[in-house]
């Protein structure tokens, strides 16, 4: 009996994990031992790091977009079709499309949402760039832009960590490009009592943001935004009026996995080092799904990938694990529309972001193309 690998997902981590598996498991694959099944939601591979270039007119959309189908490796059989609900303790996956799909072995790869709808008036009153419409829109809403009082108000959680601070900086920059940085106010809000949710990060980003005027209210919980008066309010009893509000909305984990009760807010349970759900021996979750307390981002569920496929590989041709996540991230930084930093860190290991540099902005461009041959396991 082959064995099935069902694969929940085909976002970046899901695809990094399929197309990494077929390279492991090349001779089981074609003796017909294993099998590789991915669900997933549309036709298309969506690169969501390029949506932060989107406003400011530098990525052109076609370029955001690929195949999934030719981004998987031909091997991995691939159903556009969502998983339903999830049922761990049957081994089995019911979809939208009426399939029960048996697996021995389940990778839960259904990465994170935003919400927006969550708190009031936000859907209604803010521009953000975390999916194509809203990127779109504020691509135009910037273009139609004479100046102001501009907030960018991050919300918890969120994957990309270090967006909020990236998206202030690119904003400063593009005013200043415009000449209309006379005529803007800049004011980035963080919920916690500091700018980043990683202190070296906050440390860096303060001088930097003091350098160039941008303000910062921190300890600021998003309560409600009243689209009519343009005011944002936190819970904390802060009222703020805006011109031009651009938020991270709140996320949360897809709805299959709330529905199939995997989660609180749709993040599971996950081990921090081996990536099994708690309390399955052959449930893995990988990427934004993992209610592990690091960074949601694209490097993170790479990791975290590459660690999989070595397990799953070891677990079917020697019955044992190979190795652990070591909690490894890499960011970059634009630290403008010109230069960049990164930064990298891991369980043990806090980040030490350097100074700002074109050169690093340049790789973090051409990452953004280099991006496809990771997503097939080339890179
Ligand atoms: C604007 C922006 C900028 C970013 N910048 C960076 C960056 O610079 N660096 C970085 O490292 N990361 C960045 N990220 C974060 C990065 O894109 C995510 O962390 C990464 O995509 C997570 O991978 P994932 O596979 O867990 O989730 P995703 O890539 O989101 O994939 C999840 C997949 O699961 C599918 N799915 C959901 N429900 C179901 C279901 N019921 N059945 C089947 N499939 C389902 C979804 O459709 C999706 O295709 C950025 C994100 C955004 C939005």
């Amino acid at each position: 009996m082959a064995k099935n690998i069902l694969i929940v997902g085909g976002g970046l981590a899901g695809t990094i994990v399929a197309n990494g598996l077929c390279r492991q498991l090349a001779p089981q694959l074609r003796s017909g031992e294993v099998v590789i099944t991915m669900l997933g939601t549309t036709e298309t591979h969506m690169y969501q790091p390029g949506l932060l270039y989107v406003p400011f007119g530098r990525i052109r959309e076609h370029e955001l977009f690929r195949d999934q189908r030719k981004v998987l490796d031909r091997r991995v059989i691939f159903h556009v079709d969502p998983a339903k609900h999830i049922e761990v303790a049957k081994n089995q996956v019911s979809t939208e499309g009426g399939r029960t799909l048996k697996y021995d072995y389940l990778v839960l790869a259904t990465g994170s949402r935003i919400m927006p709808q969550s708190i009031p008036g936000m859907a209604e009153g803010a521009h953000w760039f975390y999916d194509l419409e809203g990127a779109r829109k504020l691509r135009d809403a910037l273009s139609k832009f004479e100046g102001g009082k501009i907030i960018v108000n991050a919300n918890a959680p969120h994957k990309c960590p270090v967006a909020p601070l990236e998206v202030t900086f690119m904003l400063y920059d593009y005013f200043k490009g415009k000449g209309l940085l006379d005529k803007c106010e800049i004011t980035y809000t963080y919920p916690i009592g500091r700018l980043h949710a990683l202190e070296p990060v906050a440390l860096w980003a303060k001088p930097e943001f003091d350098r160039l005027g941008i303000k910062y209210e921190t300890f600021f919980n998003t309560e409600k935004v009243d689209p009519e008066a343009k005011t944002i309010t936190s819970a904390e009893g802060v009222t703020m009026p805006y011109d031009l509000l651009v938020t991270i909305p709140p996320h949360q984990g897809a709805q299959v996995i709330v529905d199939s009760e995997l989660g609180k807010g749709g993040w599971v349970p996950t081990n921090t080092k081996t990536l099994h759900r708690d309390g399955s021996t052959n449930v893995f979750v990988v990427g934004d799904t993992t209610n592990i307390p690091i960074s949601k981002a694209g490097s993170t569920a790479h990791f975290e990938a590459d660690v999989l496929i070595d397990n799953l590989a070891s677990l079917l041709t020697e019955n044992r694990m190979a190795r652990d996540y070591d909690g490894k991230v890499f960011c970059f930084i634009e630290t403008g529309t010109s230069t960049g930093t990164y930064v990298w860190f891991n369980y043990t290991t806090p980040p030490n972001p350097g100074p700002p540099s074109q050169m690093v902005h340049w790789f973090k461009l051409a990452y953004n193309r280099l991006y496809w041959l990771s997503a097939k396991g080339l890179l």
